[in-house]
C-alpha cells in the first residue's frame, strides 16, 4: 500500500508573515490527518522559519531545487548539503519551471537528482510533457527521456528513496487539468517503464499527479490506483484548499 503524498510547492511566493500563518494553519489543520505525507515547499529563504513552526508536527518540509555538490564557489545557489542541515527530507529536481525557464538540461537534473541522494534527501522527480509534445503524440518518448537520463545515471535501485511527479506542462498554473483518464494512462507508463527496470519498485514507488489540482478536482484523480499524491501549486497557497486536497487524498 502506497501511502498518498500531498506536496505544496510555494514557489517564489510569500512574505513572514504569510508564510508564518500558511504553515500555522497548515500544521494546525492536519494535525488529527493520520494515513498521509503532507509535505510543504517554501522559498529557500522562508526554511528556517517553517523549521521553527514546524518541530513536533507531522507536516516536513523541503525545497525546490538544489545545486550539484557539498559547497563551493557557486554564488547564489544552494547545495543539498546546506537543505540536510536545515533539516529538509525532500527537494523537487527537475520541475518543469526549472526545465523551461532556467534551461536545465537532462544531464544537469540527473546530477541534481543524484547530489539529493548523496546528502540524504529524498528527490521527487518531475517529468510532463509541454502542449506541443502531447499533440505531437511525443508525450510518452519526452518521459521516458526524462527518467531514463536519470536512471542511466543513478540506476534504477536508489528511486527506493525517490518520488516521481508527473506534471504536464501545459496542466501548471494554468487552470488546464489533465483527465484522470489522462492522468492514469501517463502514470501506468511511467511505472511499467519502473517494472521494466525493476519489478518491485515499481510496485512501491509513488507517483504523484501536478498541475492544476484543486480541492475540486483532487478526489478523482486521487481515486485514479496509480496516482499516489499531488504536487500542488497555486492551490497550496491556501490553507482551506490545501486542506481540502489532503482530505481527498484520505478519501474522506
Ligand atoms: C507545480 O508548480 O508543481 C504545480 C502543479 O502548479 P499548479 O498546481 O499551480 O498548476
Amino acid at each position: 500500500m502506497r501511502k498518498p503524498l500531498i506536496a505544496g510547492n510555494w514557489k517564489m511566493h510569500g512574505s513572514l508573515a504569510s508564510v508564518m500563518a500558511l504553515v500555522e494553519g497548515i500544521k494546525k489543520g492536519c494535525s488529527s490527518f493520520s494515513n498521509i505525507e503532507i509535505l510543504v515547499l517554501p522559498s529557500f529563504v522562508h526554511l528556517s522559519l517553517v523549521r521553527d513552526i514546524l518541530v513536533s508536527s507531522q507536516v516536513s518540509y523541503g525545497a525546490q531545487n538544489l545545486y550539484v555538490g557539498r559547497e563551493g564557489a557557486f554564488t547564489g545557489e544552494i547545495s543539498g548539503a546546506i537543505l540536510a542541515d536545515l533539516g529538509c527530507q525532500m527537494v523537487l529536481i527537475g520541475h518543469s519551471e526549472r526545465r523551461h525557464i532556467f534551461n536545465e538540461n537532462l544531464n544537469l537534473v540527473a546530477k541534481k537528482f543524484q547530489s539529493a541522494l548523496e546528502f540524504g534527501l529524498k528527490p521527487i522527480l518531475c517529468v510532463g510533457e509541454t502542449q506541443a509534445e502531447r499533440e505531437a503524440n511525443k508525450t510518452e518518448k519526452v518521459i521516458q527521456e526524462q527518467l531514463m537520463s536519470v536512471i542511466d545515471l543513478v540506476g534504477i535501485n536508489v528511486f527506493q528513496h525517490a518520488v516521481i511527479a508527473y506534471e504536464p506542462v501545459w496542466a501548471i498554473g494554468s487552470g488546464l487539468t489533465a483527465t484522470p483518464e489522462q492522468a492514469e494512462s501517463v502514470h501506468v507508463f511511467i511505472r511499467e517503464l519502473i517494472s521494466q527496470n525493476n519489478v518491485d519498485l515499481a510496485k512501491t514507488i509513488r507517483i504523484l499527479y501536478g498541475g492544476s489540482m484543486k480541492p475540486e478536482n483532487a478526489s478523482s484523480l486521487l481515486a485514479k490506483p496509480n496516482i499516489d499524491g499531488g504536487l500542488i501549486g497555486g492551490a497550496s497557497l491556501d490553507v482551506e484548499s490545501f486542506l481540502a486536497i489532503c482530505r481527498a487524498a484520505r478519501n474522506e
